[in-house]
């Protein structure tokens, strides 16, 4: 099957984008930072229902990475990217070298407030910055219609629907649920990184997750679903970052009566695993 064709500048995106819009055409963006698998290509396939064009972008954006963490060895196979995209409707892929997306001098930062604060913040301050400023460059580049996003990463989700409000930007968000192996953890394009004992050990995240919005949903009050949880996952080996109940919107304080979220980040053999679940028929104050 044939592989989807490729920019690498913005000219030719905006030339391509711009001819399909002339024919009326509705765009669907998926931005990624490739090492593709089924999470990314199941984003895909919802922007295939949802647009009639549909542009994927493959970066790895150096802003979101700290001076410390995993840039130079992200993995990166654009070739086994687009041999994964032949055949599943992708009519573009942007592929862009950092300085196209960050000219020489570049100084300007998107930096989102309320909820890009506390969690993956709290140990990745940089991170929704870097987020925020790549994916409002991405929409200004593509003008796409609609964009989708992985639930995966979910207060990443809740930092773009906000920034896209707040800026008045003329992109629908759309998140789609998490895709995850047979066992139970959640696809990353990180799972490479995990030996095998850590492997067999990081299903145990989205166990107790699981466990604990059961029990929420059952009238367990919070703290102690996620205290439950958090015995669970240091059980299984973890160091945990975070484990925590939030509003599955404003990822401020769950409320009663409003879609809650439970939420984890947690680190094995150094690898950073994050996984997060709704919780059912939050009552509790
Ligand atoms: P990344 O390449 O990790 O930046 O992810 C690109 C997009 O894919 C983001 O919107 C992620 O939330 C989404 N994504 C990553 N993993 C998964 C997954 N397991 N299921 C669904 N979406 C995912």
């Amino acid at each position: 099957m044939s592989r989807p064709d490729v920019v690498t500048t913005v000219a030719e995106l905006r030339t391509r984008v711009a001819a399909w819009r002339r024919d009326g055409a509705r765009i669907g963006m998926v931005p990624t930072m490739g090492a593709l698998h089924d999470g990314h290509l199941s984003l895909v396939e919802a922007a295939r229902g949802g647009a009639d064009r549909v542009v994927v972008s493959i970066f790895v954006n150096p802003t979101q990475f700290a001076p410390t963490e995993d840039l130079a060895t992200y993995p990166r196979d654009l070739d086994g990217d687009l041999a994964k995209l032949a055949g599943a409707g992708v009519d573009l892929v942007f592929a862009p070298e950092t300085g196209e997306m960050y000219p020489e001098g570049a100084a300007t930062t998107v930096t989102v407030g309320g909820p890009a604060v506390g969690l993956e913040s709290d140990a990745r301050p940089h991170f929704f910055a870097g987020v925020a400023t790549v994916v409002t460059k991405l929409f200004a580049q593509c003008l796409p219609d609609v964009a989708y996003f992985g639930e995966k990463d979910f207060q990443q989700l809740a930092v773009i629907r906000r920034l896209t409000r707040d800026l008045s930007l003329p992109v629908s968000v759309e998140g789609r649920p998490t895709v995850r192996e047979p066992d139970g953890l959640a696809m990353s394009s990180r799972n490479v990184y995990l030996n095998a004992d850590s492997r067999s050990r990081a299903p145990a995240l989205y166990a107790a997750l699981t466990r604990a919005a059961a029990a929420i949903g059952e009238g367990l009050p919070s703290e102690a679903a996620v205290a439950a949880a958090a015995a669970d996952i240091a059980a299984a080996g973890f160091a945990i970052d975070y484990v925590e109940h939030r509003d599955a919107e404003t990822l401020g304080r769950p409320e009663p009566g409003r879609p809650g979220r439970l939420l984890v980040a947690a680190r094995i053999q150094e690898v950073r695993l994050i996984d997060n679940i709704a919780t059912p028929n939050y009552r509790q104050l």
